[in-house]
């Protein structure tokens, strides 16, 4: 007999229908002999509309008080599905994060699991319970609850199995990892194998499958991960290091993040403080800087352009407002209808990258910037050149 964990996002606990046949699914494992625990995120778009709740109030509401709210949202969850485990005769138990043991440490809304006592999910696993841990939350220092950053259901989920040194699925509303989002790559192929590093290079540059955390700690750990659908019993995807599984593909996948926008400042004085007026402006609007570059127009001016997120809007345009108006004659604006488009694999030498500057070429696609890692090449595009650029890239590399 062996434990295993499942976890089930938002959507495929969107109803109580569908809760329903999440318990028949972890019942179907508990009868093949498993110890089963379960791991759920909020309803459907619950977690979205607590969100919006707290932001009809107040637009920067108190962590603390976010994270409280944010956190009863997998409380809904995990008590139905044990209602529902219940209802068809078997014994199952609902758990909090703290109630789970799950400590955490850092910051309100993006905190990071500290340590997991299991003692008590153990137990009563050995009672022969169904265990239901509420994901994406548990409890700091000061015994207040912190939540994990949103998508952090998984990182519960990896997390706990790998406090308990077993395997993790993550069922979701696809089956599987796709090397392309489907929805804009319709020919894209499921992958069989993924290794973890490409699926952290896929999930950090934008790939929305799996949160980025989850698969570090699964790395870290070795916890063998599958994603696979919630309501189909297709085969699905193995993230795993199991390098006699893994069939080498230079490149793997197509990321594409939407987050991204870049706020550009133009007509800087170079031999004046304006270079360090602005980096003060934009630290203390913690502006998530992803990439910086520096143009120099003449010997008296300069340029900076920096590729920030989206997701720190507000911010951008409290930034443009304070450089407008401490340093005014420059120009500041931000370009928002862009995309960053990377293409993730093991193999992104010169031929690979002369392949895509061959795209650029012959489909007269112009990128605003390009920045390269170790596992990736990243190119920031027009909108309107996004969708065309995708297909180009899918059908070169056979994705
Ligand atoms: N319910 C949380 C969110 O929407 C956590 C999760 O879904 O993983 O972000
Ligand atoms: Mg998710």
């Amino acid at each position: 007999m062996s434990t295993i964990v499942h976890k089930y996002g938002g959507t495929s606990m969107g109803s109580i229908e569908k809760i329903k046949s999440v318990a028949k699914k972890v019942i179907l494992e508990k009868e093949k002999g498993n110890d089963v625990v379960v791991v759920v995120s909020a309803m459907g778009k619950t977690t979205n509309k607590l969100v919006d709740l707290a932001k009809e109030i107040d637009t920067n509401p108190d962590k603390r008080e976010f994270d409280m709210l944010l956190s009863t949202g997998e409380q809904i969850s995990i008590s139905l599905l044990a209602i529902a485990i219940q209802s068809l005769g078997y014994e199952a138990i609902s758990f909090t994060g703290y109630q789970a043991g799950i400590k955490t440490k850092g910051v309100h809304a993006k905190s990071e699991i500290d340590s997991i006592d299991t003692d008590r999910i153990k137990e009563n696993l050995e009672q022969g319970k169904i265990v239901i841990v509420a994901g994406f939350q548990g409890i700091n220092e000061n015994g207040d609850i912190t939540t994990l950053g949103r998508g952090g259901s998984d990182t519960t989920a990896v997390a706990l199995a790998a406090a308990l040194g077993c395997n993790c699925i993550i069922y979701t509303d696809v089956e599987g990892i796709y090397p392309v989002d489907p929805k804009l790559y319709p020919n894209a192929k499921k992958i069989d194998f993924i290794s973890y590093k490409e699926m952290i290079e896929m999930s950090r540059l934008g790939a929305g499958v799996m949160e980025t955390t989850s698969v570090e700690i699964g790395y870290k750990n070795n916890v063998p991960i599958y994603v696979a659908s919630s309501s189909k019993d297709t085969k699905g995807t193995y993230i795993t290091e199991n390098k006699n599984i893994i069939n080498y593909k230079s490149v793997i996948g197509i990321a594409i993040d939407d987050h991204t926008s870049i706020l550009t400042i133009k007509d800087i004085l170079s031999k004046s403080n304006d270079i360090s007026t602005v980096f003060e402006i934009l630290s203390n609007e913690n502006l998530e800087i992803k990439i910086i570059n520096q143009i120099a127009s003449d010997n008296e001016h300069t340029s900076l352009s920096f590729v920030v997120s989206k997701g720190d809007l507000g911010c951008v345009d409290k930034a443009i407002y304070e450089i407008k108006s401490k340093l005014n004659h420059v120009e500041a604006y931000e370009d928002l209808d862009v995309s960053t488009i990377s293409v993730v694999g093991k193999g992104i030498n010169y031929h690979v990258i002369n392949k895509i500057f061959n795209i650029f070429k012959e489909n007269n696609i112009n990128f605003k910037q390009v920045f390269t890692s170790e596992l990736s090449i990243s190119f920031i595009v027009d909108n309107k050149y996004k969708q065309r650029f995708i297909e180009l890239l899918g059908n070169e590399f056979d994705l």
